[in-house]
């Protein structure tokens, strides 16, 4: 029999296979695969169903990362990917694989994170499951959520001269991983120094420690505007918008001049003398949300104060980068890749 190797294929192509074997059948499945949720019709709302799985050694190292932070990311991930959907998560299971390293407190501190996220996303935890680990500590969350049936945003409503909008800033955790990254390996070479984070904390804290936009979902919801596309960018902006535009048949123009950095990013970029535009674009770990409006829409959430206009969308298919300088780039997705390591 013929052998294929995981990485031809690619976490998407992999999903693809996967997705085209499997047809929901009943009839209240709205949405299966491809979205940031599923869609289950439950009466007179949808009910959201995401589901992410935190490995030691791929997702987070525990060397640098401490286990109440670990815990509330772990809730706080999949409460973004029902914020993209513009719902709001309710409940969450947490299933933990855990290896003989970990001790009872070490649990608890785990556990002191996922009820910390709880209380502040309003959430229950309502089960799970604990098993013993061979390869190192093992998170997976599955989160649910509602929405009102006219409000739900799918990946696949963007229509040409919907504005793109994105929350908050954008590369800060790319580089809170590059600083930590950076200073495990100072550490490993004279376990004598410190680390040196000061002016970091910032960065750090976006990648330790990031937030579900709930916050602005509940300022779409008052401002009454549905956006009309969603998704949250967990593998970077381009990657995600190259979802959008893909599955809404539709291209999108953005402008370099608008990705929102913070300056201590850009100001960390020229320390690892990278770009921080390629970090905006493919970095990943921000959790902000990236949405089109209609222009009508625009009007009323302008004024939000997190929320930025980057870019439009376009009925070309093509995604472009206009660039300060002038020009274009074409944008491309090189976020996951996790299955060539
Ligand atoms: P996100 O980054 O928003 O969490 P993913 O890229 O992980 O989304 O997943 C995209 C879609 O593929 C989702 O609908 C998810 O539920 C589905 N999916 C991912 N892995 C699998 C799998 N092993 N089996 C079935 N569906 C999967
Ligand atoms: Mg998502």
């Amino acid at each position: 029999m013929e052998r294929t190797e995981l990485n031809t294929l690619g976490e998407f192509g992999l999903i693809n296979r996967i997705s085209s074997k499997f047809i929901a059948t009943n009839p209240e499945t709205i949405k299966g695969i491809g979205d940031d949720a599923a869609v289950i019709d439950v009466g007179d709302k949808y009910m959201l169903i995401s589901t992410d799985m935190l490995m030691e050694g791929i997702h987070f190292d525990l060397s640098y990362t401490p286990l109440r932070h670990l815990g509330y990311k772990a809730v706080a991930v999949n409460i973004s990917d029902i914020a993209a959907m513009n719902g709001i998560a309710k409940q969450i299971t947490v299933s933990i694989g855990l290896s003989n390293r970990m001790s009872v407190e070490a649990i608890d501190e785990l556990y002191e994170g996922i009820r910390f996220a709880c209380e502040s996303y309003n959430v229950d935890l309502v089960g799970g499951d604990t098993t013993a680990s061979r390869s190192g500590l093992v998170i997976s969350v599955t989160a649910t959520g509602f929405v009102d049936k006219d409000k739900i945003s799918y990946r696949n409503g963007a229509k040409p001269n919907d504005i793109l909008c994105v929350t908050g800033d954008l590369a800060a955790a790319y580089f809170g991983l590059q600083i930590l990254e950076r200073e495990k390996q100072v550490f490993l070479a004279n376990p004598n120094m410190q680390p040196e984070l000061t002016d970091k904390e910032y960065l750090v804290g976006k990648l330790l420690k990031p937030e579900a936009r709930t916050d602005i979902i509940h300022e779409l919801h008052e401002l009454d505007v549905v956006p009309t596309s969603m998704i949250d960018i967990s593998d970077g902006l381009a990657s995600e918008l190259l979802h959008i535009c893909s599955q809404s048949g539709v291209g999108a123009m953005v402008f370099e001049d608008k990705l929102p950095i913070e300056d201590i990013t850009m100001l960390t970029a020229t320390e690892f003398n990278l770009s921080p535009i390629t970090a905006a674009l493919n970095g990943g770990e921000d959790y902000q949300l990236l949405f089109t409006v209609k222009q009508a829409d625009f009007d009323k959430i302008k004024n939000l104060s997190d929320v930025l206009p980057i870019g439009y969308i376009t009925q070309n298919p093509e995604v472009e980068l206009a660039l300060k300088s002038g020009g274009k780039a074409e944008i491309k997705a090189q976020g996951w890749v996790h299955l060539n390591n």
